[in-house]
């Protein structure tokens, strides 16, 4: 009789732990879509251009760029080459895009 009962209640804690992994899992997931969100990006619509893997947004010198998570390629929008470079004045980036800018 008590082993039914240990076991009955084994699977109830089971039961539980998995629910709650399962709301923890709920919560990341809206925490990022909220974060994605307000960073105005719809990142689960955009896609690597060369492998199709989902691009994850990042930040590098505080400036959102995208990279992707197969190819780990990075992806500019339109004027932020201008802004990395324009931060990186003595990297290579930045020689390179004044040399060729
Ligand atoms: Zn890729």
């Amino acid at each position: 009789m008590a082993d039914k009962w240990d076991e009955r209640k084994k699977a109830q804690e089971d039961e539980y732990f998995v629910k709650k992994e399962r709301e923890l899992l709920a919560k990341l997931k809206a925490t990022q879509e909220a974060e994605n969100k307000a960073a105005g990006k719809n990142v689960a619509h955009m896609t690597c251009p060369k492998c199709g893997q989902p691009l994850k947004a990042r930040s590098f010198q505080k400036i959102e760029i995208d990279q992707c998570t197969g190819c780990n390629g990075i992806w500019l929008d339109p004027g932020e080459i201008e802004q990395v470079a324009g931060k990186e004045n003595d990297s290579w980036l930045g020689r390179f895009w004044q040399k060729n800018g």
